[in-house]
């Protein structure tokens, strides 16, 4: 026997754009639920040890209000987080970009306080099982370790990174073939470090020198060697490893796990000799989750694509925005393929519409877009506006009585002035 719940909105995936889509519909007055299979909320932002939203700002100044705003200003003000402007890549240091650094497990803390005092309720360690849309409503199943259950809500929002839901829906989705897939990382952290001296070497020419130099003997599997600082700490999180495999395959994907992990500690003796102030150094922690940057993107009312962000395109239902260039981490040269974006650019309410069908919206790096332009919006500064605004868009359909491919441009666009400023 399952067991039955009601909500408003079911969001299937508290991830980076999934948690603040159920905060900003649940602080509307949308009776909210979170399906999540992890056991906490962030998705990749809290548990692949990434400590760095990309492109949080634009030319030196933050760049996003509402929800986002809060949150980040709150982790700064409990000192886990801070602003880093026009930091250069590693992997081609021409590429300079605004970024907020923080403390993952910090994140943690604060988006679930955020979410419990809005009044979401939180299903964690449940996974989705099906899903189907009706005239007036949605239903769909899911279970815990230890529960079968059924909701049933007006709206759904896919929050999984990959489609799950709008594929259980029976909605297109579109993914890359295997061999063409943006390769994974599995990130990991080291204690102890000497910050002057390592930010003196990252600043550096002598970066590029022992990325070649790694890259060269193979103890580095990319050209691309990233130290991210965690302030409030002296700990620094490496993205250095690479795998590639099909996501979907389970076992493929194992074997990328050990795969990455057997890198961990050849790059570690190498960069503890090689990179001032890591003499001292351990490892202390290994992401939980390895970090699959491609994933199933809906085919959506509209397909957004480079030219698009390239030009700025400003479209009547805007409903995010972002500055991230685009950046491919090619699996055939093991290099990341940069193009430089002119300014802000713009994510319109259609492009998280699914085709055919119209209680569900995608947040989160599975809208539809076209491949380059993912490889730009999917960072999470970006998703998490995405997400946010479509918390929001929930939230006017119910007061309207309306289905989500039924708002008016103008209206959301009304409605999300309002809301982001007050
Ligand atoms: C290696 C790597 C490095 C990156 N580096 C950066 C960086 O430095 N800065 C930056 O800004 N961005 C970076 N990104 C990009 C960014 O992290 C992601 O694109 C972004 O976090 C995606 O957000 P999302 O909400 O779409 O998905 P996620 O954050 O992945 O959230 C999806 C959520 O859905 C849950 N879920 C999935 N399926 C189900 C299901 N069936 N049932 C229940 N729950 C489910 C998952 O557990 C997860 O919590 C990086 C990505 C990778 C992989």
């Amino acid at each position: 026997m399952k067991k039955q719940y009601a909500f408003d909105l079911v969001v299937v995936g508290g991830g980076t754009a999934g948690a603040f889509s159920a905060i900003a519909a649940a602080r509307s007055g949308v009776r909210t639920a979170v399906v999540e299979k992890n056991s906490y909320l962030g998705g990749m932002a809290t548990g692949s040890g990434l400590t760095e939203m990309n492109a949080a700002g634009f030319q030196s100044a933050p760049l996003y209000q509402g929800i986002e705003k809060e949150l980040f200003d709150a982790m700064i003000e409990a000192g886990c987080a801070e602003y880093h402007f026009a930091v250069p890549m590693s992997s081609n240091p021409d590429v300079k970009i605004d970024r907020l650094r923080y403390n993952p497990e910090m994140l943690k803390v604060l988006l679930e306080e955020k979410a419990v005092e809005s009044g979401v309720t939180l299903f964690y360690d449940t996974e989705l099982d099906t899903a189907r849309e009706e005239e007036n409503g949605c239903v769909l199943t899911a279970h815990s370790p230890y529960e079968e259950m059924e909701f049933s809500c007006r709206y759904l929002i896919d929050g999984t990174g990959n489609a799950d839901l709008i594929r259980k829906l029976g909605g297109e989705t579109i993914k890359t073939e295997a061999e063409n897939q943006l390769v994974a990382t599995l990130m990991f952290r080291i204690s102890h470090v000497d910050l002057e001296k390592l930010d003196a070497f990252i600043h550096s020419a002598d970066l590029k020198a022992a990325i070649a130099e790694g890259y060269e003997s193979g103890i580095l599997k990319g050209k691309i060697l990233a130290f991210t600082p965690i302030p409030g700490s002296q700990d620094v999180s490496l993205n250095v490893t690479r795998a590639k495999f099909d996501y979907e395959d389970a076992e493929a994907t194992s074997a990328g796990l050990v795969e990455a992990r057997s890198q961990i500690l050849p790059v570690f003796e190498f960069v503890k000799k090689r990179v001032p102030g890591l003499e001292e150094s351990y490892i202390s922690n290994i992401a939980p989750m390895i970090g699959v940057r491609d994933g199933r993107r809906i085919q959506a009312r509209y397909m957004l694509t480079l030219e698009d962000l390239d030009q700025m395109v400003s479209f009547p239902d805007d409903i995010a925005c972002g500055c991230y260039p685009m950046d491919i981490h090619d699996p055939v040269t093991n290099s990341v393929i940069w193009k430089i974006l002119p300014g802000v650019y713009h994510i319109p309410y259609r492009s998280l519409q699914p085709v055919g069908l119209h209680r569900v919206l995608a947040a989160g790096k599975c809208l539809g877009a076209e491949k380059k332009a993912f490889a730009a919006i999917r960072v999470m500064p970006i998703m998490m506006n995405v997400g946010e605004s479509a918390g929001y868009a929930v939230a006017l359909a119910l007061r309207e009585g309306k289905k989500l491919d039924e708002l008016a441009a103008e209206e959301l666009t009304a409605y999300l002035k309002e809301k982001y400023n007050g």
